[in-house]
């Protein structure tokens, strides 16, 4: 079978031909029928070598949809022919997180050697690809598998940051999202279906902007230096009671603490490795600084049945596995709308 793979450290994915895998005892072959492309596979193959901890070839693709092809021995719970998204932050299964759902939070995984698909197992990006476990899939019923695909990370992701600001936020409330790629378009559709809330986002150029209220934002604004005074404008001097930045730099996380009040939140999912030190001097009083990972394996099936409702859209690019490489040239470029789906 064809499986994108990143190969060599610092050259661009590549194509290649491998073994069509079997399941194993327990596990699940899934025939993917469309693959997500994140930022932060972008991130893991900037990584100089000492750095890289994925290993190679590193079949690429932690957001995953197919048809279930045929399962190991003693797997259960799905059938051969169901559609099916994959939930990609795999645990031990056994653990008090995981039995919480929490599987991104396993303590057990990397001792285990446990890693999710397309980040350390087989992704995606394949004709192909085995899933560990039957529990981390998430029936998808008649949704599009390009629509869907992106819920499991670019939906799945926002929608846990913004769970753990609800208490937060009230139709008066006021949050700043910084970037409007993958994840953050998602985020806006997220806050108008989930909050009252007004939203403000913050991206680098007009078409951005203009693609972020298409999206539902009600106000938007340059993220630059002066992003704080336009927040303080739109807001009439009240600023932000959350802001949730899916870029993550240090410009960014600089920005999201000049726009908070006292007693806000501000949420870095972006993986730009910006730090916003938390101090008496250094933000608001009270200002919470959180940073999250993925999302729990309930909260999938929620932002499914989202998607199944027609509440919230993936607007997407596709991109067949052979020109796979590409999806992540225009990301790099910064010249995508919404998100880069490969179809095998
Ligand atoms: P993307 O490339 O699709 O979108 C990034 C967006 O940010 C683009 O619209 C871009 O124009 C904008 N942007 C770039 N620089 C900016 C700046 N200085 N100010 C404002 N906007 C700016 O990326 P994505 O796939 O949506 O991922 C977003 C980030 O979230 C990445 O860092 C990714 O690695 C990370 N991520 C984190 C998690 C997690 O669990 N914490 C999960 C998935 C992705
Ligand atoms: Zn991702
Ligand atoms: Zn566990």
């Amino acid at each position: 079978m064809r499986a994108l793979q990143y190969v060599e450290i610092g050259k661009p994915p590549q194509v290649v031909e491998i073994d069509k895998p079997t399941p194993a005892p327990g596990e699940v072959l899934l025939k993917v029928t469309a693959a997500g492309a994140c930022h932060s596979d972008e991130f893991i193959m900037s990584l100089p070598e000492d750095q890289y901890i994925y290993g190679l070839p590193l079949t690429l693709g932690h957001e995953g949809v197919g048809i279930v092809e045929e399962l190991g021995e003693g797997a259960t719970g799905v059938k051969v022919g169901d559609a099916v998204a994959v939930y990609g932050p795999w645990g031990c299964g056994a653990c008090k997180k995981c039995q919480e759902g929490h599987e991104q939070y396993c303590p057990h995984a990397a001792e285990l050697g446990i890693a999710p698909p397309g980040l350390g197992s087989p992704g995606s990006m394949a004709e192909y690809m085995i899933v560990k476990s039957p529990r981390h899939l998430v029936p998808i019923g008649d949704l599009d598998p390009v629509a869907a695909v992106a819920l499991t990370d670019a939906g799945l992701t926002p929608y846990h940051a913004i769970k753990s600001v609800m208490p937060r936020l009230s139709g008066a409330s006021w949050v700043v999202t910084i970037g409007a790629g993958g994840l953050g378009h998602m985020a806006i559709q997220l806050l108008k279906v989930m909050t009252g809330a007004s939203v403000i986002t913050l991206d680098v150029n007009e078409e951005k902007l203009a693609f972020a209220r298409e999206m539902g934002a009600d106000h938007t604004a340059l993220s630059d230096e002066n992003a704080p005074e336009e927040i303080r404008k739109i807001t009439g001097g009240a600023m932000a009671d959350v802001v949730l930045d899916f870029v993550g730099i240090q410009p960014t996380v600089e920005t999201a603490g000049k726009c908070v009040h006292t007693e806000s939140e501000i949420v870095i999912v972006g993986v730009g490795n910006g730090a916003l030190p938390v101090g008496i001097f250094t933000l608001p009083y009270e200002t919470v600084v959180r940073a999250p990972y993925w999302g729990y394996r309930q909260e999938l099936a929620e932002v499914v049945d989202l998607a199944r409702r027609g509440k919230i859209t993936v607007e997407t690019e596709t991109f067949p596995l052979d020109e796979g490489f590409k999806a992540y040239e225009r990301m790099h470029e910064g010249s995508l709308r919404g998100r880069a789906v490969v179809v095998p």
